[in-house]
């Protein structure tokens, strides 16, 4: 299996973060990335390779191009108002407002983003690009007859929807490798996303698609972020209904109850019978991730690669969360370990 790794993923690095009412030691930071591409070496999974630049079309496909051009321009007029420093969203419109455009980049911050997780940097363009492009060469591995690659994505994206950012996310890498599969002739795809926490963005993208399945399983969001979507009974909209699979699970899963969710995951998948699978691959929900509260163990992220395996679907994985530093990298190298072994 190939592994797509870009260090631009650097460019997107703050010391801390906001958490619960403090300035914390930030949670998303680039050794995660450094730490699965070590892992991916040291269990010989296969190549790592660069990314080919890929233009904005396939961005395009997924994002609405009002906030495209916002996260592209933002950072100059930040610095232009504010100077170089992080910029975070303060003011967020309220219910039932307009949307009328401002000529403040604080305002906009809060129209596109959903949270202060994902400070926008001078290099945060150019890292989420590299992501997308990361993503996009998995995806052509695979249409040229590999039944497997991994995009080491970094920042992550399964919590960003067509118009909003958050959660550490800016483009949605996996939805849009979803789509580029549709586009360059894929009939379905299903998108299968194990990160602890729901993609909120994901299924805002494919909500009222029959084409792209999205199955999501998570902290239920009554109790965990992102909170207010995620629910099990959002099934789809439109030509969508039905092709939304919500699989919530409290605080305190431990992988004999998260492996049913699994199971239901993956019937729903292959009755979809999709030509590409995409797995948005977190792995906060080993039980000592510092923002999660499942209980996995390191072995049952290889059953997890296993299982997803025995499916035979061509399968692009995007990395998305996963915080336990000292155990990242393991763990995301058991899920592709126990994905080649299922394949092979
Ligand atoms: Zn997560």
């Amino acid at each position: 299996m190939k592994t797509v790794y870009s260090d631009h993923h650097k460019l997107q690095s703050v010391e801390t973060e906001f958490y619960r009412g403090k300035w914390v030691e930030a949670f998303e930071i680039p050794r995660r990335a450094q730490l699965v591409l070590d892992a991916v070496r040291r269990a010989d999974l296969g190549p790592i390779v660069e990314p080919k630049s890929f233009d904005l079309a396939p961005v395009l496909a997924v994002h609405d191009p009002d906030f495209v051009r916002f996260l592209e321009n933002v950072w100059a007029e930040w610095v232009a108002e504010v100077g170089p420093i992080p910029a975070y969203p303060n003011v967020w419109p309220p219910r039932r407002t307009r949307m009328i455009p401002t000529i403040r980049p604080g305002a906009e911050l809060g129209r596109y983003a959903v949270d202060m997780s994902s400070p926008i940097l001078e290099g945060t363009w150019r890292a989420a690009r590299a992501a997308v492009d990361c993503a996009l060469t998995g995806a052509d591995f695979i249409n040229a007859g590999d039944p497997s690659a991994f995009a080491l994505c970094r920042p992550p994206g399964h919590h960003s929807g067509r118009d909003y950012y958050g959660g550490y996310c800016f483009l949605n890498n996996a939805a849009i490798a979803a789509q580029y599969f549709r586009d360059t002739g894929a009939r379905r795809v299903a998108i299968l996303d194990v990160d602890y926490h729901h993609g909120n963005g994901t299924q805002d993208i494919f909500y009222d698609r029959g084409d792209i399945l999205t199955v999501s399983i998570h902290g239920d969001p009554v109790q965990e972020y992102p909170y207010y979507i995620g629910f099990a009974d959002e099934t789809g909209h439109g030509a969508g209904e039905g092709f939304n699979l919500n699989l919530p699970l409290s605080w305190g899963t431990d992988f004999s109850i998260w492996r049913t969710a699994l199971d239901q995951a993956i019937d729903r998948i292959a009755a979809f019978a999709p030509d590409r699978l995409v797995v948005s691959l977190g792995v906060d929900a080993f039980e000592e991730d510092p923002i999660s509260h499942f209980k996995l163990k390191g072995p049952d992220f290889v059953e997890i690669g296993r299982a997803i395996g025995a499916l035979k679907i061509p399968a692009l994985f995007v990395m998305e969360g996963g915080y336990a530093i000292e155990a990242i990298g393991t763990n995301v190298a058991n899920v592709l370990a126990g994905h080649s072994s299922a394949r092979a």
